[in-house]
């Protein structure tokens, strides 16, 4: 069998059965479909200290530009209850047209249709007009901290640079064709901790409940609206996800209350501007906090959670329809071109190139009896295709 069919690709990488952190024969099962058809392959090993060593791996095709570049990971989430799937998770059976197992659509499916749509825009055409290469990790279900990131800084230190990047991801909600994403929101997390005096719940005016200066600040943050949307993005939207006091006592006031939150941003912000004005808006209500009459204001402490997510918006209009004529060329559809969705390792990529996703319909990701449909998978194969070929073609324009 040749790297050509997607199906084969598939069902040898579902067999590697690496879960996050384990490299599992994945990345060097992918390495022996690379290096036939002309793939230098490095290995790259991160690490961090307290964290599990993770395998990453890098391949071009080709020495000069232009240069495409397609992003991804082999590690997949585990399985859970295996006797709950009704094919073993990392077997790759075959049923009823459709493949089973562990990573079919998140995201190993993805990488075997590109890797299947290269060998076949070789038989083809020949070699590529320029440089293709996988920029693959090991890291991107877990803390991602030796993913993505650290390989491009690697590869960038060796001197690699790219035009654009297409990020397998499966992007579809219902059936392929739905969707591209051109952007993701951004991401901050925090936590705010309303610091009160401990006290008797029979004399409150001995103590000071952080509970009232809780509601007005939690409030604050939720309403009103931190914007109404922009023309590529849906509204920013704040959402409390945890409020702490820990007070078993019914006749105690607790010393401290906090809150936990988290926003997803459009480009109307920076993870800079939305902070500043998350703590405006804490500010204000603290000053002002009607359940606290003749007090002074609320005091709180914030903390905010480690590496914001940034915003992001490609407008390489060039990547985006060579993509999106691909997905119309091929399936009859015209996808939308959507920034929803949570965060995905495109966050790191935008700051080296232009980068989209698309990849397979994710209706099963991280299920049990993931799976995906034999006819998407060649239906994929031949959107790579038609893409790798046209994204050549328009990079080379005069
Ligand atoms: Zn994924």
């Amino acid at each position: 069998m040749s790297t050509s069919d997607p199906v084969n690709n598939l069902q040898t990488l579902i067999r590697c059965p690496s879960v996050t952190p384990a490299e599992g024969g994945a990345l060097s099962a992918l390495e022996a479909m690379l290096l036939p058809l002309g793939f230098k392959v490095e290995r790259m090993v991160a690490t961090e200290p307290g964290m599990p060593d993770i395998e990453n791996l890098y391949a071009r095709l080709g020495n000069k530009g232009p240069h495409l570049m397609f992003a991804g990971h082999t590690d997949v989430v585990p399985p859970g209850d295996e006797a709950s799937w009704s094919h073993l998770p990392f077997a790759a059976e075959i049923a009823g047209g459709e493949l089973f197992g562990r990573g079919a659509v998140d995201m190993k499916g993805g990488i075997a249709c590109f890797a299947a749509a290269v060998a076949r825009h070789i038989e083809k055409h020949g070699m590529p007009k320029g440089s293709i290469s996988f920029l693959i990790t090991g890291d991107e279900e877990g803390p991602a901290v030796n993913g993505t990131e650290k390989l491009l800084k690697w590869a960038v230190e060796r001197g690699e640079r790219w035009d654009a990047c297409l990020v397998g991801e499966p992007t579809n909600p219902d059936a392929l064709g739905d969707m591209i994403k051109i952007g993701r929101r951004g991401s901050v997390s925090g936590k705010v901790s309303i610091l009160g005096v401990q006290g008797h719940a029979a004399y409150p005016h001995l103590a000071d409940n952080p509970v009232r200066g809780l509601l007005p600040l939690a409030s604050a943050l939720m309403d009103p609206p931190f914007d109404m949307g922009t023309d590529n993005f849906p509204p920013s939207n704040l959402e409390v996800t945890s409020v702490d006091v820990g007070n078993p006592a019914t006749n105690v006031i607790p010393a401290r209350a906090s809150f936990a939150f988290n926003i997803r941003f459009n480009d109307t912000w920076t993870a800079d501007t939305v902070k500043a004005e998350i703590l405006r808006r804490l500010d204000a209500a603290a000053a002002g906090s009607p359940f606290r009459p003749g007090r002074d204001p609320v005091r709180y402490e914030i903390t905010w959670a480690e590496r914001p997510s940034h915003v992001f918006l490609t407008r390489n209009n060039a990547l985006i329809a060579s993509l999106s004529e691909a997905v119309e060329n091929v399936t009859g559809r015209t996808p939308q071109l959507s920034t929803t969705g949570g965060t995905s390792d495109a966050r790191f990529i935008k700051d080296y190139c232009p980068v989209v996703e698309f990849g397979l319909v994710g209706q099963t990701m991280h299920m049990v009896d993931e799976r995906v449909a034999l006819a998407d998978l060649e239906i994929l194969t031949q959107i790579y295709g038609t893409f790798i070929s046209r994204w050549f073609d328009n990079a080379l324009l005069p």
